[in-house]
């Protein structure tokens, strides 16, 4: 007979029985708890209360201290238990309006760099919540593979690290962000715990090499100095070292992992949290196709891309309109632009929902000043910290395209909002490397129609300098009206006028075809132009407007003024404040000319847009001997630039000869237009 069987004299049996009752009352009250909160979110959408009610929150946790005394119970345990269910109230809350995104989140398709064990597929999981159960997860090498996946549709979201509280900013993740177009849905903010992992069996003085991924490497560099006999090499993935290890098999071989690395590899954790600090965070961004649409109930972050002039105080100003609609910015972060080395591109992020009324003046303000702004998107801010909200806000959907209270309703119903006089008084400039168009000084344009050859290019943009022009022209990809017609010389042709603009210190404009060709092209470009035949090509004004080079529009020949804004403003509200118009003529009745220049439209468009207006007299008129007298009556009406083609033998251009100025045509037309003669210049 065993001692075990001995019944216990003792009533704890009894007793644990009360307890686990206890318990279990507990468990069923807090489950009905948040049933409760769960509704109390449903009424405070309808009613279009903020979620985060101070005043409440203090109220009750006094309550319940006070209550707590009276069961003599301590305060300090009662105000952390509530703080936990507090803490779980508006979890269950902002998960409740949180349901918009895409319809039903199930059976998602998500995106990470890195397997099974990865910092980034813990943060996926996360950011999933329950959903994570049946999601898929698509392993990517780089990071550039994660946001392509979203992109072709092959998955839903990518879960991408952004920042790091131990090492900073990821570069190449900023990066993406500016050039793949999705949108920022949410984040995540996961503390990163590394340990040193070790097969069944390894101990810590038994190690003789551990395998780390760098990144993970400098964050434990204390712990590792701590153990000299160890050799440390550097593995392409956290988990992967993990995994690595375990294949080995080997007592005296460790890796720097997460926890969740360890289980799923069979591995144990020799050591846990060998990181430098204590609290070391990676913030990761959860991108999609589509922005969402956050309740204003929800606190909410919203993150923007922009560039600013290198005007003195450009930045200071742009700031400042968050400051005076009393929005607090929570990040700045600053990265050069590829090949545009005298640009910048800020990144902001700051509390706040672009359905805010206060949010959307402010955005109008930055758009006004910025040359280039891209909300990234508004997405349930992570900080679960009560924040101010003001209960007068209004609802409003979409507000990177919704009308602000400035713009009278003519305006925004003819659609375009951005472009109009009433969202930006004064003209802007576009400022192309130290050139300003739209201000007072007229901007002379010139060169070829196509680029042919090197010694064309360079020929021209000799005459071009030598004139006192601004800016070189040429066409290498020429959306002919023929197939048969020459098509340009295309990137080859791009190089040389990239060159002869180099070696005479001009800006250089060229035609971007096709959306596909838009990325490329800006790398060389200082101005993307879209031709007349491409004025309503959707896709190709949207990928401009993606980008931060300036664009000239040109009028499509068979297009109406307002045509033309709509047009402007697929740009504008891409992202991209640097539009300027072109008048090239338009089809008519009238046969003498090629086309008929719109003079008309000069004044009528600078009477309805701040945009800058260029007038290209050589389309218009088809042959050369008009090109000076419509030019005069272009600066006459008001034309800020004026581009006209030139060719140092016209007879033997292969596009558009019969209008092309001869080179000494154009240094007349320069001298007539008041630029010194260049006998005259010394
Ligand atoms: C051009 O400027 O090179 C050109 C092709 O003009 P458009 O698109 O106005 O015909
Ligand atoms: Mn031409």
């Amino acid at each position: 007979m065993s001692e075990a069987r001995l019944p216990d004299p003792s009533q704890i049996d009894g007793l644990r029985l009360g307890v686990d009752r206890i318990d279990n009352e507990i468990l069923g009250l807090l489950a009905a708890r948040r049933e409760l909160a769960i509704e109390i979110a449903a009424e405070k959408r309808r009613v279009e209360r903020p979620l985060f009610d101070d005043q409440r929150q203090r109220a009750l946790m006094t309550e319940r201290l006070a209550a707590a005394e009276s069961h003599q119970l301590d305060p300090g345990l009662v105000s952390r238990i509530w703080e936990h269910i507090l803490d779980d109230s508006l979890r269950v809350q902002y998960q409740t309006l949180q349901l918009e995104w895409g319809g039903p989140r199930h059976r998602i398709k998500a995106a990470v760099q890195g397997v099974e064990g990865s910092y980034s597929r813990m943060a996926a999981r996360e950011f999933l919540g329950s959903e994570s159960e049946d999601a898929t997860f698509v392993s990517c090498a780089r990071f550039e593979d994660a946001t392509a996946a979203v992109v072709a549709g092959r998955v839903d979201i990518a879960v991408l690290p952004i920042e790091n509280t131990t090492s900073g900013a990821i570069a190449e993740v900023y990066d993406l962000m500016l050039n793949c177009g999705l949108f920022i849905i949410g984040e995540v903010k996961l503390l990163v715990r590394h340990c040193l992992l070790g097969v069944p069996g390894a101990t810590v003085s038994g190690l003789r090499k551990v395998y780390g991924h760098p990144q993970a490497v400098a964050q434990c560099t204390e712990f590792l100095l701590g153990l000299p006999d160890v050799e440390v090499v550097y593995f392409e993935d956290t988990a992967l070292s993990g995994r690595h290890i375990s294949e080995m098999g080997d007592v005296t071989v460790g890796a720097i992992a997460s926890e969740e690395a360890a289980r799923l590899f069979a591995l144990e954790v020799l050591e846990a949290g060998v990181g430098n600090r204590e609290k070391n965070y990676t913030r990761f961004v959860v991108v999609a196709r589509d922005p969402i649409t956050v309740d204003v109930a929800v606190p909410a972050k919203t993150s923007l891309v922009m560039s600013v002039g290198n005007e003195p105080g450009a930045l200071m100003e742009v700031l400042a309109e968050f400051r005076d609609h009393d929005i607090g910015l929570v990040k700045l972060e600053s990265r050069p632009t590829a090949d545009n080395p005298w640009e910048e591109m800020f990144y902001l992020d700051f509390d706040g929902n672009v359905d805010d009324r206060g949010v959307a003046e402010a955005l109008d303000g930055v758009r006004m000043r910025a040359r280039f702004m891209r909300v990234l998107g508004t997405y349930p801010s992570r900080d679960l910290r009560p924040r101010k909200l003001s209960r007068t806000q209004e609802p409003r959907k979409a507000a990177v395209m919704t009308p602000a209270p400035s713009v009278s309703p003519q305006e925004v119903s003819a659609g375009h909002r951005l472009a109009s006089r009433a969202h930006k008084e004064d003209d802007s400039v576009v400022e192309v490397r130290g050139v300003r168009i739209g201000g007072e000084q007229l901007v002379m344009i010139a060169g070829p129609c196509a680029v042919e050859s090197w010694e064309q290019v360079m020929a021209c943009a000799e005459a071009v300098k030598r004139a006192g022009g601004s800016l070189l022209r040429g066409g290498c990809f020429k959306p002919r009206t023929s197939p048969y017609s020459f098509q340009g010389l295309g990137y080859e042709g791009l190089e040389m006028l990239a060159e002869a603009g180099r070696v005479h210190g001009l800006p250089i404009i060229t035609e971007v075809p096709a959306p596909e060709h838009v990325e490329r092209i800006a790398r060389f470009a200082d101005v993307l132009q879209i031709g007349t035949r491409n004025m309503q090509n959707f896709a190709l004004l949207a990928e401009v407007g993606r980008t931060a080079r300036p664009v000239m529009l040109k009028r499509g020949m068979s297009a109406s003024i307002d045509e033309l804004l709509h047009a402007a403003e697929y740009i504008l509200s891409g992202g991209n404040q640097q539009v300027i118009l072109c008048e090239r003529g338009i089809r008519t009745f009238e046969t003498s000319s090629r086309n008929t220049l719109d003079i008309t439209a000069v004044p009528v468009l600078r009477g309805r847009t701040h945009l800058p207006v260029v007038v290209d007299p050589s389309h218009a008129a088809g042959s050369r001997e008009l090109v000076a007298p419509l030019t005069r009556a272009a600066v006459a009406v008001g034309a800020h630039g004026i581009m006209v083609e030139i060719h140092p033998e016209p007879e033997k251009a292969l596009s558009d000869g019969p209008q092309s100025l001869r080179l000494d045509e154009f240094a007349e037309l320069m001298t007539s237009l008041g630029h010194p003669s260049p006998t005259a210049s010394p």
